[in-house]
């Protein structure tokens, strides 16, 4: 019978496009070897679609830690290949390669090199075919086949599947499951050919983009400064101070996340139009005798920006009060947890960050409580019940509409030094703070990018405990319970 005959085809290089391409069609298996030699060649039995639960689908890692990955999709000629693997070494990056099952039969000693330097490698689907556009058999195949030769060429088994694309359907994650494998990776950059863009911007847009748990893609058969690219990447993860991890140790070391039903305080703020009668608290500063401040950090800004912040509160051991931008915490839930992790605290700001005077009490309200669900995510954990109006613009009618959903403890503060405006100095910064801080005060500052802010930091930190000054964070300053 042909299927029979076709199994039969002893396959080299050259020829196993066809082969495969062929055994794809009739479901014959390319590396079956001489025992399925010997059963009948009946009907190819048909690969009905999984009924078992999807792969899930991971663009990032949950996880607090200062590391990311870096991935690389296709496979491109030896001599390209070899200049990667040198440059990574250079820059001491392991990196995980998602490798197309037909180059890999084509060219079995670059996935072995590959191997061999330290990196990872998994599976890019056997031919990088648009996945949309296949049935589920076919898709089922361009994972199984690929996984075959990838296990048989290196003798590593892959256990994630990425498109060319990083694009998938359900089908993708069905059939990704139904051959066993652990997950669909996307990405949370994914870098493409440049096209005009100055030596700084592209670093100043990689930076933005280097995040905890991070996955970075870069496609080693189109990208046409692949080179280039590793010395990029590898600058801005030192500025960020992140270490380069292969994929599969970023999986291990992350965490698998709460969804917000399960997590305790998540309907702490909820949607209520009876708010004529709520009762709040402005809290500008505290009447205190003791030498306490707290400070406090609004808005969001890039991991590069945060995590210095971060990493100065940690060397003076300070604790302070993050209010967040929830929009950004929701595209970056790992920044927001590493504050918890750290031992601050972390409050609302509003999800879109309007000026709450200006909206409906509706509106209001599902942004509050929005920013609050998003918020709650993100750091796995019931945020501190403090409320920060954008810009600080509050009034009698909004503070009732705020308190009323759950967040009575308005918290505004005395010491701004206009930080957020990059015309301001970090000199400017520190005189600023130090001439108006005084016992009890609240002192706003912002995590924006591109400000003075981290640069005036170590300086206010220094003189204020100089000046006798102890820092607590906000809830514990304005003795708020729990
Ligand atoms: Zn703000």
């Amino acid at each position: 019978m042909n299927g029979l005959l076709i199994c039969r085809v002893r396959w080299i290089a050259k020829g196993l496009f066809i082969v495969l391409l062929i055994s794809i069609v009739t479901g014959c298996g390319i590396f079956s070897g001489e025992k399925n030699e010997q059963e009948p060649t009946t009907a190819t039995p048909v690969i009905e679609r999984y009924s078992g639960p999807m792969s899930k689908v991971m663009p990032y890692v949950y996880t607090a830690k200062k590391e990311f990955s870096l991935t690389f999709n296709g496979m491109s000629d030896n001599v390209t290949m070899t200049k990667l693997l040198d440059e990574l070494d250079k820059y001491g990056i392991k990196a995980t390669f998602f490798l197309p099952g037909m180059r890999v039969a084509e060219e079995p000693d670059i996935a072995k090199l590959i191997l061999a330097r330290g990196h990872e490698v998994e599976n890019n689907t056997l031919n990088r075919l648009d996945m949309s556009n296949l049935s589920y058999e076919q898709i089922y195949k361009e994972i199984r086949l690929s996984n075959e030769i990838i296990e048989r060429e290196t003798g590593v088994a892959p256990r994630y599947i990425r498109t060319r694309s990083g694009d998938y359907t359900d089908d993708v994650r069905l059939a990704s499951a139904h051959n066993g494998m652990d997950a669909v990776i996307v990405y949370s950059l994914f870098l493409h050919n440049w096209q005009k863009e100055t030596d700084l911007e592209k670093e100043l847009y990689i930076r933005k983009y280097i995040t905890r748990g991070g996955i970075i893609s870069i496609d080693a058969e189109e990208n046409t400064s692949l080179l280039e690219d590793v010395v990029l990447v590898a600058k801005a993860a030192e500025e960020v101070g992140y270490d380069f991890i292969p994929l599969g140790q970023l999986i291990k070391h992350g965490g698998e996340r709460k969804p917000l039903e399960q997590i305790e305080g998540y309907d702490a703020v909820r949607i209520n139009p009876d708010y004529e009668n709520s009762k709040y608290n402005l809290i500008y500063d505290v009447m205190t005798d003791e030498k306490k401040i707290t400070l406090t950090f609004d808005d969001w800004g890039t991991d590069y920006t945060v995590t210095k912040i971060l990493d100065i509160l940690a060397k003076y051991d300070v604790k302070v009060t993050f209010f967040l931008r929830a929009k950004g915490a929701e595209a970056n839930p790992n920044l927001a947890r590493a504050m918890i992790e750290e031992g601050h605290d972390v409050a609302n700001h509003t999800y879109t960050h309007p000026v709450i005077t200006t909206l409906t009490p509706e509106q209001l309200q599902e942004d509050v409580v929005k920013a609050h669900q998003v918020i709650t995510e993100a750091i796995q954990q019931k945020p501190t019940m403090l409320f920060r109006p954008p810009t600080g613009e509050i009034d009698d009618k909004s503070a009732k509409i705020v308190s009323a959903i759950g967040l009575p403890n308005i918290a505004l503060y005395n010491v701004t030094t206009l930080d957020w405006n990059s015309d301001n100095s970090a000199e400017d910064i520190v005189n600023k703070i130090m001439e108006k801080t005084d016992k009890g005060s609240v002192i706003l500052l912002h995590m924006l990018d591109d400000i003075h802010t981290i640069e005036a930091l170590p300086t206010v930190l220094e003189s204020l405990r100089k000046s006798g000054f102890t820092f607590v964070k906000m809830a514990e300053l304005v003795g708020l319970q729990e």
